[in-house]
């Protein structure tokens, strides 16, 4: 591995003064790197190895571990830290990121998935949680975990008014078929599911829905992950305890 772009994801001190990063590279998905004498002063890779850089990263096989030898920063996001709320879902979905995608084979839509998230995090015009649910659906999506929402997963219907999204089972149901514990969300919102699921990449946050959609959505898409992910995501956590 010589050079590859990458977003850093994660970062932590490891001795005295080196950190270990995460990048999510388009070609080698998840890459492990360590940056040597990172905490000195003046440290030149300072910037473009901090927690969610995008930078042109040069990487030499060490020892017995990846080794940065330059990165040049491409975009840095210093915007993602003016608020606690953006800092907070910035630092959920690169955690999304870290546990969904694959060490040592292309994640090239995943990492563009993130980085326009972050774009958008930054300019601020787009609600919070459409960008949430868009991550949070994609993502998943991505990874081979696409819920089934063609039809009702009991007669095959394709809508009607009131839909059931099963966040366990990962499906939906029609109003005439509808499931215990399954959440009743307006056809439009499956159809906003629909959409993030299907659409080329380019398109995933081109819908409106109303706030209180917006929200219902949100908590679908986010009981949907945890269902699938099934671990505690701290980042979620901190996320929900500073949201507005
Ligand atoms: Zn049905």
């Amino acid at each position: 591995m010589a050079k590859t772009k990458g977003l850093v994801i994660k970062e932590q001190t490891v001795g005295e003064s080196d950190r270990l990063v995460t990048l999510l590279t388009a070609d080698y998905g998840l890459v492990n790197a360590f940056v040597r004498g990172a905490k000195q002063l003046k440290n030149r890779l300072a910037a473009s190895t901090s927690l969610f850089a995008y930078s042109e990263f040069s990487i030499y096989q060490g020892k017995d571990a990846n080794v940065v030898d330059g990165a040049k920063p491409i975009e840095i996001f210093f915007d993602l830290r003016k608020d606690i709320e953006r800092l907070a879902v910035a630092q959920y979905f690169a955690q999304l990121a870290f546990e969904l995608a694959n060490e040592g084979q292309p994640e090239e839509e995943m990492l563009s998935v993130i980085l326009n998230s972050f774009h958008l995090l930054c300019k601020g015009e787009k609600a919070i949680i459409q960008i949430k649910s868009v991550v949070e659906f994609r993502l998943m999506s991505l990874s081979g975990y696409m819920p089934n929402i063609l039809a009702c997963a009991n007669c095959g219907t394709y809508e009607t008014d009131i839909m059931y999204f099963d966040t366990l089972e990962g499906c939906i149901y029609c109003e005439n078929c509808q499931k215990i514990g399954a959440i009743a969300c307006p056809k439009n919102v499956i159809t906003a599911v629909r959409f993030i699921c299907l659409t080329e990449p380019k398109k995933i946050y081109s819908f409106s829905l109303s706030e209180k959609n917006l929200e219902l959505l949100s908590k679908i898409s986010e009981q949907y992950v945890l269902s699938r992910i099934q671990k505690r995501l701290p980042t979620l956590e901190f996320y929900k305890s500073v949201k507005l």
